[in-house]
């Protein structure tokens, strides 16, 4: 069983390919998330850095914290990268810009206090804070 997947970007200048199952799949509800996809969340799938193999281009790098960088491709802006500067060996894909999104599962929600109003979450999916802590949705 293979588990290549490929992806890019919607112009098609960036082309990626990788070889290994991702780690945790996760959606995050942090503005810099929405900012960052102009969407009210971005999914994410991390891999290890060295297994992703950009095939053309590179994403152009923008400095979105003091902590992370995220990847784009310079001619259409598809959000395509997102890393923490302090684990440079991991490495995560926006699950959109994937050949096929459906390839990869989603486990989680990360700052998800306080998700887009209008957003219902109906998946299942545990609920974690900034901290990657439970919400008690009681409160
Ligand atoms: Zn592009
Ligand atoms: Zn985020």
């Amino acid at each position: 069983m293979t588990e290549t997947r490929t992806g890019g970007c919607l112009c098609g200048a960036v082309r990626y390919r990788t070889a290994t199952p991702p780690g945790r799949v996760s959606h995050c509800h942090c503005q810099d998330c929405r900012k960052h996809s102009g969407a009210p969340f971005q999914t994410w799938a991390n891999f290890a850095t060295t297994d992703i193999l950009f095939e053309a281009a590179r994403p152009a790098i923008h400095a979105s914290s003091a902590v992370a960088e995220r990847g784009f491709c310079a001619n259409c802006g598809t959000p395509l990268t997102f890393q923490y500067l302090e684990t440079r060996d991991r490495l995560s894909l926006s699950v959109g810009s994937l050949d096929d999104p459906s390839a990869v599962t989603p486990e989680c929600h990360y700052f998800a206090e306080r998700p887009v109003s209008w957003l219902h979450l109906d998946d299942g999916l545990p609920r974690l804070d900034r901290h990657g802590d439970p919400i008690d949705d009681d409160g």
